[in-house]
């Protein structure tokens, strides 16, 4: 990705990476050591801490640590975490639940969202005040109102979803990173923090699976109809595409968040990051094409059901502003591919 060379290679700086064992901070992780900036990840247990540290090979000169953080939704969770010697610079807010059904809304998602999100900007204020940014991961799920959709989505769309349909399972992560991020934006107004605030509006992220992963069973939940299509689970019957046909890689998000954080005017803005449009028909076609081997795992080839009325996105503020130049479909799902096949091995 030509973006990322132009980031320095000696910046300077300590950054807090909330979520370290997830897909993107996996990916943010790599981007900020690439360049030079030591990185303190959480993470729920000793066990996950020691995993994401091993996998980064430190004999290079990268610094990487940890810290437990057991639960994001407790009260002062992050107080201790953001206190660091030498002290933190910025901070990267990932972690926030991500699945698709969640047996209890409020304390499975929405409080871990909205009380982890409002609960690590208090703990900064409070105990870490040399921090100069704060970058958090939105959504475009906190940008999109089904099924009333304008002709075309910005920095500027909010979504519709209410406090009352965030109780009904299908709509609760969506509204968990709407409900996170409007709090976020309502902390910096009225509290006015020493930092600034930038938040990744990205959508659905497909891209290479964190070289910590345990096992597949903990793949993360925008990867899963790639794998499902790669382990023949679609073979009788390919799923359908909807509710979203926008993608983006994972190493144009991770880069996005980088450069929120080291870009000055990125302070107080969002940003919708969105690489393109996909569809589960031309996911296959992409993995039929580069990876004959599979073919026998693969749906038989049919219809697209990408929507003809489908709505645009405006992703120029993350060009103009982050210098983010979009990844392909095809690389992105390839690259994926391979990082799944090796996982296999
Ligand atoms: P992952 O599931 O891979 O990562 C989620 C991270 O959050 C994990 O580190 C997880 O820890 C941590 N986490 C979840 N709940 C808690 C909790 N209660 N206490 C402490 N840590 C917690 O998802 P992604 O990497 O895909 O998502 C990362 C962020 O990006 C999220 O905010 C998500 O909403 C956002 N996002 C993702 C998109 C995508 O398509 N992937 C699109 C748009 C936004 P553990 O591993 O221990 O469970």
């Amino acid at each position: 990705m030509a973006a990322s060379e132009e980031l320095p290679k000696t910046s300077t700086g300590k950054v807090l990476l909330t979520g370290g064992t997830g897909f993107i901070a996996s990916h943010v992780l790599d981007y900020l050591l690439d360049h030079g900036f030591d990185v303190v990840v959480t993470a729920r247990s000793d066990e996950k801490g020691q995993r994401i540290v091993k996998s980064v090979d430190q004999s290079v000169g990268k610094k990487v640590s940890y810290v437990v953080v057991e639960d994001i939704a407790q009260e002062g969770a992050f107080d201790k975490a953001v206190q660091s010697d030498p002290p933190f610079d910025f901070v990267i807010h990932t972690a926030s639940p991500y699945q698709l059904h969640f047996d209890n809304p409020i304390a499975d998602c929405l409080d871990p969202a909205v009380k982890g999100t409002t609960g690590i900007l208090k703990s900064i204020q409070a105990f870490a005040p040399t921090v100069k940014r704060v970058v958090i991961t939105s959504s475009s799920a906190a940008i999109l109102s089904p099924p009333n959709h304008p002709k075309v989505y910005n920095e500027s769309s909010w979504s519709d979803v209410t406090w009352d349909l965030a109780m009904n399972p299908q709509h609760t992560y969506r509204a968990s990173k709407k409900f996170a991020e409007k709090a976020a934006w309502d902390y910096v107004t009225t509290s006015k923090p020493n930092f600034d605030l930038a938040t990744i509006n990205n959508t659905y992220t497909f891209g290479p699976v964190p070289r910590s992963l345990a096992d597949a069973s903990n793949l993360n939940t925008s990867n899963r109809r790639i794998f499902d299509l790669v382990k023949g689970n679609m073979r009788e019957a390919i799923q359908p595409t909807a509710p979203v046909f926008t993608f983006v890689d994972v190493r144009d998000v991770a880069l996005a968040h980088v450069r929120a954080m080291t870009v000055p005017e990125a302070g107080g803005k969002r940003f919708y990051v969105v690489g393109g449009f996909f569809s589960n028909p031309k996911l296959a076609g992409i993995i039929r094409a580069n990876f004959p081997t599979l073919d026998g795992r693969l749906p038989v080839e049919g219809a697209d059901d990408f929507p003809a009325d489908h709505w645009e996105f405006d992703n120029s503020r993350s060009k103009e502003v982050l210098g983010i130049e979009y990844t392909g479909l095809e690389k992105s799902v390839v690259d994926t591919v391979e990082s799944i096949l090796r996982f296999e091995e």
